[in-house]
């Protein structure tokens, strides 16, 4: 099958390159110049496990570049729109890119095509792009509309989408439904799996991958829900969380008997400064508006957001609460990207935390395995924020040490060493990485969520002067 693919950012790419990976032939379109250069000299603009190779594999072959719709779109039988859909100023998704792409499209079709928006994008969007290919010339007899939300996880983007949980293909007319089946028929039958070269994955065994067949308004429905149950999750356990810490319970052990409930599950009940990233925020907002406008009152979303914003805030209490002021404080911050595995910082809660940190007068010396050039772009350029060369390098002579992000290496760090470099042995875990005696074993005071802060044993006269109070006040952060 010939394919564009609209976007080249973390969804276009990877679709693009695994597309091509699975035998279809692709050409990734951006209108970012560069960007399209760079991808053609092989560099992919973020850090993402497996693309490299793959578009190594593929490029000059399978898959090519290039910053013309109309050029892409006159090649293929299938084109997927995966421009980005960010939050408006009222809270709705802004969709106006994919107007944009839909306009180009509209006007260089000239044989049968199906248009699919792959983008995040609000319940009915599929009637507003039919509306507008056809308003700007394209014939109603040559292109079907369909909607093939994307669940793939930065960090994890390859296999997420080679070895889907589930494939959604939301489809009003015989055309867009056959097209959709061809394209995934690699994944769906299995035919994948069994290569030789297939980019390995502990799913390999998987025989087929599962595939949803919808109309495009419930394919449309299930994205936004989907990403909306899983903040509800996160937001879930953080107000348990903020139980836990009040009463002198564990957090981790409470995850671990609720999330060991087969109806529940143990995955998305991590407790911490909340979600973040280019996706949830703008995602929860957009489904509230949706929401109001089909008269639905959806006042759970509010409180999920409400929870979330919190987590921040309460973080930065326990910062106070550790080092007292602020102002001159030398702090370590081991993350900045909104998660794990991944060098992407937009909305990333690290950023919203040093921000507010910095106004009150600390100074940061901060360190992220892929995140450093982004935030770069977004932190100020002074000397208020130095980065570091690894771990280590940015806990040395600090008077505490912040965990913002859960990269693996952070959860394996040298704490002996830890406490050696650091001016106070003050760790502040945003993301409980550690069971707390490892930490008091290593010398460390240590705070984290939805646990009661814990001391070594030779301090243990603090510990009693901070015991948890039944209604701890949250101080309104500044910028937060
Ligand atoms: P992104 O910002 O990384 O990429 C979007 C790309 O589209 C950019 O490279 C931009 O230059 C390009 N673009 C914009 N207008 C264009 C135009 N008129 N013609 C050609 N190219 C154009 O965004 P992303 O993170 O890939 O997200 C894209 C969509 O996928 C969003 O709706 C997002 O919500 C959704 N999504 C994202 C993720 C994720 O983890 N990032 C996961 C699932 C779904």
């Amino acid at each position: 099958m010939r394919i564009a693919v609209i976007g080249s950012g973390y969804v276009g790419l990877t679709s693009a390159v695994c597309f091509a990976e699975i035998g279809h032939n692709v050409i990734s379109v951006d209108n970012d110049k560069l960007k399209i250069a760079a991808l053609e000299r092989g560099t992919v603009p973020f850090h993402e496990r497996f693309l490299p190779e793959l578009l190594m594999r593929h490029r000059g072959g399978r898959l090519q570049f290039s910053a013309s719709v109309a050029d892409a779109v006159s090649e293929s039988e299938a084109v997927f729109i995966t421009v980005g859909t960010p939050q408006s100023e009222t809270g709705e998704a802004d969709l106006s890119f994919v107007e944009a792409v839909a306009r180009e499209v509209a006007s260089a079709i000239r044989s049968s095509i199906v248009i699919i928006e792959k983008s995040t994008v609000p319940v009915r969007t599929c009637e507003s792009l039919r509306k507008t290919l056809l308003l700007n010339g394209a014939q109603q007899t040559l292109f079907s509309v369909a909607s093939n939300p994307e669940f793939l996880r930065e960090g994890t983007a390859v296999t997420d989408f080679l070895y889907p949980d589930r494939i959604v293909i939301g489809v009003d007319d015989h055309l867009s439904a056959t097209v959709m089946h061809e394209i995934y028929r690699p994944l769906t039958t299995g035919s994948y799996y069994r290569r030789e070269e297939a980019i390995p994955f502990e799913k390999r065994a998987t025989q087929q991958a599962p595939i949803i067949v919808t109309n495009a308004k419930s394919a449309e429905l299930i994205k936004h829900a989907c990403n909306a149950f899983l903040a509800m999750k996160i937001s879930f356990i953080n107000a348990v969380a903020n139980i836990s810490e009040s009463v002198g319970a564990d957090i981790e052990q409470v995850c671990a008997g609720i999330g060991s409930d087969s109806r529940i599950g143990p995955k998305f009940l991590n407790a911490g400064i909340g979600y973040g990233g280019s996706c949830f925020p703008k995602d929860i907002q957009a489904f509230q508006v949706v929401a109001h406008q089909c008269n639905c009152d959806f006042g759970l979303l509010a409180e999920v957001m409400r929870i979330n914003s919190d987590q921040a805030r309460r973080f930065l209490t326990k910062v106070r609460d550790a080092l007292w002021t602020l102002r001159g404080k030398r702090l370590a911050v081991l993350g900045l990207a909104f998660k794990g595995d991944t060098d992407d910082v937009r909305e990333s809660p690290a950023i919203a935390i040093i921000e507010a940190l910095l106004k009150e007068g600390a100074l940061i010396r901060a360190y992220d395995p892929a995140a450093i050039p982004k935030a770069k772009g977004v932190l100020p350029d002074n000397n208020s924020v130095v980065y570091a060369a690894d771990a280590y390098d940015a806990v040395a002579e600090c008077d505490a040490l912040l965990i913002l992000t859960e990269w693996k290496e952070f959860a394996s760090l040298d704490l002996h060493k830890i406490r050696s470099l650091l001016k106070h042995p003050i760790v502040i875990d945003g993301r409980n990485l550690y069971e707390t005696a490892r930490m008091t074993n290593a010398g460390l005071i240590y705070y984290s969520t939805g646990r009661s802060a814990s001391f070594p044993a030779h301090m243990s006269s603090i510990a009693h002067q901070t015991a948890p109070l039944p209604a701890p006040f949250v101080r309104p952060a500044v910028g937060l």
